[in-house]
């Protein structure tokens, strides 16, 4: 889809609609958002640096977005956030303002079971896996060695191959352990793990209503809407599958027509009678659902008036529908079985272990090691079996064997700190050896400190950024290159 500075705006049949819906000031203060730039959202990766510790080095000005997320900024537009070394760093995420509110309402706790069900590009992922890790804070760690033994897990999925394969790049650069990245349909899923989720989002595929602002030429009309709303209950039908008794569901979408939203959850209540929604913390800007805009009975009225709704008149962000519900009961589930492990060979072994003892100072657990399809990985501490279920990734990737070597990952990079790492360099953002790293430039030892031979993290102010090999009087570049600025 192309990308314009200045977008044509909505269409005149989507303005008409909401015009019958909305009362005539709010309807025209909605139109005038339109003509405002949307803000750009940043939330830091409390995995990889605390909030106070970001905000005291970051390259541009925050502001914060709300109590509901003290991690969460906007920052001005022309900053350029997207081209900054901390983000490929992954210190944080760029992100509407209201899809930060998703993950926010779900609150995943430190030990549970999550899974976001339609999860690529991984917005609400890696923010699913920050809250899933704790508030952060404390000593400085590498997100590798605050979640190495975690014992909550998230499960993020996706149905479509190449944006499932987006997904795993993004919580690649997140740099968590306690994560899986799946490419299933929702029922394969439930087929193989059953309802054994505390908290499950699903951030449905929508008419993207709440995207007229950024994007250019999407297309709109009743019918597409129809044909959503269609989807989404099927999708959403699933979920009594997936969520234990006593667990969470967050429906989610970045629309505003009553059929995808309080239509989709009023259908859905219906045929799933242990589920009800429950009434999220309000702030500044939290709407709420508009029951009236759909025929319901009197008690699921009450119930879609707890839905919150978020406007870009209203909120510093695109506009977002969420409803939070809580199964009854309360029932701890857990997926029958353990991950069947594939250890290592001895010449696997001999190959990881000369590796590790060369490059890392950190010791990785030698029962969590798994080898698939000559990758090597570290299971998360909580490895249930996920059956019939298309992995994408299971953990964290290593690396991968070679006939006589062990190469590893740039994922692995990404998830350490400059000390967990037995040889590394580390530039402050703006050094041009660094700026010679991202374009894929080799660089002469002269303008390195000594060290021995072999695999060196490069890092920015000590944050992982990705591989080099010292060899022959140089640093050869293994930053990817599908990543180089050229
Ligand atoms: N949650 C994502 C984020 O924050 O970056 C955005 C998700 S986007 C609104 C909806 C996603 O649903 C798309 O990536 C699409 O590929 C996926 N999708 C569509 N149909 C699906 C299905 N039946 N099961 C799972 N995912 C599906």
């Amino acid at each position: 889809m192309k990308r314009a500075t200045q977008p044509a705006g909505p269409p005149a049949d989507f303005l008409a609609k909401m015009q019958a819906l909305l009362p005539t000031g709010e309807y025209d203060a909605f139109v005038a958002a339109y003509d405002r730039p949307p803000r750009v959202g940043l939330r830091v990766n409390t995995l990889k640096i605390s909030v106070a510790d970001f905000s005291s080095i970051a390259p541009f000005p925050l502001a914060p977005l709300g109590a509901w997320e003290p991690a969460a900024f906007t920052v001005p537009d022309d900053t350029r956030p997207g081209r900054h070394p901390y983000h490929d760093a992954g210190l944080y995420y760029l992100q509407d303002p209201s899809a930060m509110v998703a993950a926010a309402l779900l609150a995943p706790r430190p030990g549970e079971l999550v899974l976001d069900l339609a999860a690529a590009p991984g917005g609400k992922a890696t923010h699913l896996a920050a809250l899933l890790n704790g508030p952060g804070g404390g000593a400085p760690a590498s997100a590798l060695s605050r979640t190495l033994d975690a014992t909550g897990l998230l499960v993020a999925n996706d149905v479509h191959a190449g944006r499932a394969r987006l997904l795993a790049e993004n919580l690649a650069r997140w740099g968590a352990v306690n994560v899986v990245v799946t490419q299933d349909e929702p029922e394969r899923l439930a087929a193989a793990l059953g309802p054994v989720f505390d908290r499950v989002l699903l951030d449905a595929p929508c008419s993207g209503e709440g995207m007229f602002r950024r994007q250019e030429g999407i297309e709109w009309s009743e019918a597409i809407v129809a044909a959503c709303a269609r989807r989404q209950r099927g999708i959403l039908a699933g979920a009594p599958d997936l969520v234990r008794p006593g667990g969470r569901l967050l429906y989610a979408t970045c629309t505003f027509s009553p059929e995808e939203d309080e239509g989709v959850i009023a259908a859905f209540l219906a045929g799933a009678p242990a589920f009800a929604l429950a009434e999220p913390p309000r702030f500044p800007g939290f709407d709420r659902g508009r029951p009236e805009w759909v025929e319901t009975s009197g008690k699921t009225a009450a119930q879609l008036a707890r839905a919150v709704r978020l406007w870009p008149h209203r909120f510093p962000g695109e506009g977002h529908f969420l409803a939070l519900m809580e199964r009854d009961g309360d029932e701890a589930g857990e997926p029958a079985g353990a991950f069947p492990r594939r250890p290592s060979s001895a010449n696997e072994e001999r190959l990881w272990a000369a590796f590790a003892d060369e490059a890392l100072s950190l010791e990785l657990p030698a029962g969590r090691l798994h080898v698939h399809a000559n990758r090597l990985y570290l299971l998360p501490r909580r490895a249930p079996a996920v059956g019939r279920a298309h992995l994408l990734r299971y953990g964290l990737l290593l690396g991968e064997f070679r006939p006589s070597r062990f190469v590893p990952a740039h994922d692995l990079a990404l998830s350490l700190n400059a000390a967990d790492a037995a040889s590394a360099v580390s530039w402050p953002a703006d050094d041009p050896r660094l700026r010679a790293y991202l374009s894929g430039a080799d660089l002469p030892a002269a303008e390195l400190p000594a060290a021995p031979n072999g695999w060196t993290l490069v890092a920015v102010d000590g944050f992982g950024l990705g591989w080099g090999k010292r060899a022959g009087g140089r640093l050869k570049n293994h930053y990817p290159h599908p990543l180089r600025r050229l």
